[in-house]
């Protein structure tokens, strides 16, 4: 117990909204549950990496008061200690991790631990000397953790750990092998960051007293039933299956945010499910060749559109992006009416369980499928980078959308041409059997979320393991 003899767990997310969304998720889940006998405290790494990533930490912190707010400053790295990748969210993580031995007086109080996967290996060693359980949140699809599971063991038994890896991947305990197309493209570069944590942090899932994962049984019930049937890797904890994770009201009321957006009352003028909805989630910027093509497979799509357009990897202060000059002169003005473009942050879960909203065009970030599900949107996958296709393949299985499984990814460079873009858009907005059984899926997670449903029972014992310490 705390000093308070009450139980208190402490959440230490890492960098990226793709992390940090489903961490403020949960802590307000935690917070507001009945009882209010947990406490609950967020420890946030600072300097944050992007501008967003610390109006949403602020936000949460005054929206649920009870959140005690921990600030836990790491160094920015300089490159001759960290050469190996441009990428500032990876940076954030390796700061994080070797700061991992100055977080004890962060944790004095606390009776539990969740940390993010990116950290695991660092950070479970600290919660064993503290004698604190620990349990991961993982981010992505239940489809990754088990490539994340299992993949410690695929590289020592490659011929040679330091050649690429070019074959499909079996996982034990899933029908289907994962192709080598889909793994994470760092994953295939032995010796980058990437990878090297991905092969520590999986080698460390025994370590923890259990995984936590934004999913639900009904949209990947193989890859769940083989993770906790054993079968994946030997000696991995529990994985409670919560999912969808959707943040509770706030139990203050706040100032209005959402009513009045300007895509929000644009998309109150559009026909019901007329809609799609195109964005590639917060780090993902395109090249202005592959934006030109797309806006013009929008256009001739035919069909209505709200288009966030994002041209920075990380949005340290308000983007500003001339379109004109990126989309060619006059078109904003051309598609007027029936298209909005959007240059900047959008409160996407709003903007999708808008009823105008009846397609989403999606680089297949976790976030944004779980959130697409949860609507009862249809998905056109194309995912970009990372853990992307592999959860896109998640999307088609399930039936949420379909996957252009052709399209490249961002580092193939190559470009996706504007008449396919709007054909794929007509058809995915035209295709009735596909809003269907997206509708089907959305019916699922409000059964999986309801009272008895396998969300809530996962999570109720979830929180009776923290409440009993355990
Ligand atoms: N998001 C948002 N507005 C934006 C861009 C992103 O609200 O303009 C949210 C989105 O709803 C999701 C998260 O940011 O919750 C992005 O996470 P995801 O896993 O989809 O993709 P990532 O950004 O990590 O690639
Ligand atoms: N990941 C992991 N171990 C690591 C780093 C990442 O399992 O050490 C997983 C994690 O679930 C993450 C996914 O790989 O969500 C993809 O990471 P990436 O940076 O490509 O995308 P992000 O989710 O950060 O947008």
């Amino acid at each position: 117990m705390s000093n308070s003899g009450r139980p208190h767990v402490a959440l230490l997310p890492s960098a990226g909204m793709g992390h940090l969304t489903p961490f403020c998720r949960l802590a307000a889940l935690l917070s507001s549950r009945g009882g209010g006998d947990l406490d609950v405290s967020f420890i946030t790494a600072e300097p944050t990496v992007s501008l967003k990533e610390y109006l949403q930490i602020r936000d949460l912190l005054s929206s649920f008061p009870s959140i005690k707010s921990h600030r836990f400053k790491v160094p920015e790295l300089s490159p001759s200690q960290f050469p190996s990748s441009p990428d500032p969210f990876f940076q954030q993580w390796e700061s994080i991790r070797r700061c991992a031995h100055l977080l004890p007086p962060l944790l004095a109080s606390a009776t539990a631990l969740i940390i993010d996967t990116a950290s695991a290996s660092a950070v479970l060693p600290v919660a064993k000397q503290l004698n604190i359980p620990a349990y991961i949140l993982f981010t992505s699809s239940a489809s990754m953790l088990s490539l994340v599971a299992h993949f410690p063991s695929h590289v020592i038994s490659s011929t040679s750990p330091s050649a690429p890896l070019m074959s499909n991947i079996l996982i034990p305990g899933l029908k289907h092998p994962v192709p080598a197309a889909w793994v994470p493209p760092p994953l295939h570069v032995p010796g980058h960051i990437f990878s090297t944590l991905t092969v520590d942090n999986g080698r460390c899932l025994p370590e923890a007293d259990g995984v936590i994962i934004n999913t639900f049984d009904a949209l990947e019930p193989e890859v769940l039933a083989a993770l906790n049937g054993g079968r994946v890797a030997h000696g991995l904890p529990r994985v409670f299956a919560v999912g969808p994770l959707v943040a509770p009201p706030p139990p203050q009321q706040m100032e209005e945010t959402g009513g009045g957006d300007y895509p929000i009352a644009w998309l109150d003028r559009q026909r019901d499910k007329s809609v799609v909805y195109v964005s590639f989630g917060s780090r993902t910027a395109m090249s202005p060749e592959q934006i030109r093509e797309l806006a013009a497979g929008l256009e001739r799509s035919g069909c209505s559109f709200l288009w966030v357009i994002k041209t920075k990897k990380v949005d340290r202060d308000e983007e500003e992006t001339d379109l004109g000059a990126l989309l060619g002169e006059g078109y904003v003005e051309r598609v007027k009416g029936r298209g909005l473009v959007v240059n900047g942050w959008v409160e996407q879960e709003e903007i999708l369980r808008h009823r105008a909203v009846g397609g989403f065009v999606s680089h297949c970030g976790w976030n944004s499928v779980t959130e697409a599900a949860v609507a009862g949107v249809r998905v056109l996958c194309w995912p970009r980078m990372g853990d992307q296709r592999l959860n896109a393949e998640v999307v088609r299985r399930s039936g949420v959308g379909v996957w252009m499984e052709e399209w490249s990814w961002e580092a193939e460079g190559g470009v996706v041409g504007g008449e396919e873009i709007g054909r794929r858009v007509k058809e995915m907005m035209e295709d009735e059997g596909l809003r269907d059984s997206a509708e089907r899926v959305a019916e699922e997670a409000r059964v999986a979320l309801g009272v008895g449903g396998t969300s809530s029972k996962e999570m109720e014992e979830f929180i009776s393991r923290i409440m009993m310490g355990s």
